[in-house]
């Protein structure tokens, strides 16, 4: 391999049934090799890895994450890139849940890994599966620095009157009960983004992001740093998302478990799996959706209104707490290719200085750009999110000093 192969990360995302991986420059951001294992613990499980623009697939049996890991490796070593040997400088692992625990890139040890597992209890499905890939990939590069990146560290600091649910106090603190917020190194990456597109230092700008993809989320940023997110104490909380209900009435579940007589793990699956679009219209694909809604299916088209009102309602009271915005930037798979979702999303706003300029807004781009007209009050952007490039350079830096 080339002199840059010294420098490469490999960015591992485990999730309860699946892990993504990337191989790449923390500096220029290219890709030497990313793929995907799914279906860990079923039948028709496999592997999709890329690499030298060649696509290898395989399906079969995959027990669980060290499984998993270990044909991620095989697939390296039979592509070219024996990671043994490719000369990787550090692993990065997005973890999801750091609670009140980790707000930074944190060098793992097994203490770390300790207290991530410890932290399971605040997310029952993620954290378990970060630990089998953090111990796998220890297992499988024992000399190489293992970092990882926490989804909420970003919201750590949020204000006490945002971070605070009007519970027992007593309850919540025996509990660990906060807003924590998600999706941390994509609002951090993409509002860094932003203020670069715009030449501002990001110590100046009021910001608000929203990151639209299968699981949504919005942040309102002022000087860099975050003074809410939609999202709590779990991924549930806020925007409708594909699968998840985002806010209802939290007396909703009370009333399923009297009325429809569901166990709380029923409700669980419910709210997280079956609601949102999927819940409402059938689909949680954006792209499935927006077909349906074309061919006059009005639970698409109803499904697709609520998903909007819930935007909005978000913008509103982001726009209140901020005091006004300087810019507003839409990322992740919806966020960044549904010009549909953008213009309704920000229509009739003009009063508060939000405009949209058709032709930018619809126009095919892959990069950073602006969406409002020259010299508007507010800069409207989209900004491709790059989660495996924030967690590859934050690993990177950890592994430099370790
Ligand atoms: P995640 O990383 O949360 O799985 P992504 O950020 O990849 O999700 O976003 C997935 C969503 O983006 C899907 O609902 C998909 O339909 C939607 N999407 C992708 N491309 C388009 C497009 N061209 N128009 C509208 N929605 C799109």
């Amino acid at each position: 391999m080339t002199e840059a192969a010294d420098d490469l990360v490999l960015v591992i995302n485990s999730g309860s049934s699946s892990i993504k991986y990337q191989l790449l420059n923390p500096e220029s951001g290219a890709v030497t090799a990313s793929g995907m294992v799914d279906r860990i613990g079923e039948g028709n499980a496999g592997i999709e890895h890329q690499s030298d623009g060649e696509t290898t697939e395989r399906r079969g049996a995959i027990a669980d994450h060290t499984a998993g890991l270990r044909l991620i490796f095989d697939m390296f070593a039979e592509t070219g890139h024996d990671l043994a040997n490719a000369g990787v400088r550090a692993v990065g692992h997005r973890v999801v849940h750091g609670g009140e625990v980790f707000y930074q890139p944190t060098l793992i040890d097994d203490a770390v890994v300790a207290a991530i597992a410890d932290l399971s209890s605040l997310a029952p499905l993620h954290n378990p599966a970060n630990v089998a890939g953090i111990e796998s990939a220890r297992k499988l590069l024992p000399e190489v620095p293992q970092v990882a990146v926490f989804d909420t560290a970003f919201f750590h600091g949020l204000p006490d009157a945002a971070k605070t649910y009007a519970i027992d106090a007593k309850v919540a603190a025996a509990h660990g009960i906060r807003k924590y917020g998600f999706h941390g190194t994509s609002h951090e990456y993409v509002s860094g983004q932003a203020a670069k597109l715009l030449g501002r230092d990001p110590a100046e700008l009021n910001q608000i992001v929203f990151h639209l993809g299968n699981g949504a989320s919005a942040s309102a940023i002022r000087g860099g740093h975050p003074i809410d997110t939609t999202m709590g104490l779990t991924p549930l909380e806020g925007l409708v998302m594909g699968t998840r209900s985002g806010d209802i009435d939290p007396g909703i579940i009370a009333h399923l478990m009297r009325s429809a007589h569901l166990d709380i793990d029923q409700i669980d699956t419910l709210l997280n799996r079956d609601s949102g679009l999927k819940g409402l219209s059938g689909v949680n694909d954006f792209r499935e959706l927006q077909r349906l809604i074309e061919n006059g299916d009005t639970a698409a088209k109803l499904a697709y209104d609520v998903y909007i009102h819930r935007l909005r309602r978000y913008l509103g009271a982001y726009l209140i707490d901020l005091g006004g915005v300087d810019a507003i930037t839409f990322t992740a798979g919806v966020g960044e290719n549904s010009p549909q979702v953008r213009a309704d999303a920000l229509a009739d706003l003009s009063r508060f200085g939000i405009e949209i300029d058709p032709a930018a807004n619809t126009a095919k781009s892959r990069t950073a750009r602006h969406i409002s007209p020259p010299n508007a009050e507010v800069a409207i952007l989209v900004v491709p999110t790059n989660e495996e490039l924030a967690i590859a350079r934050a690993a990177h830096r950890v592994a430099e000093t370790a």
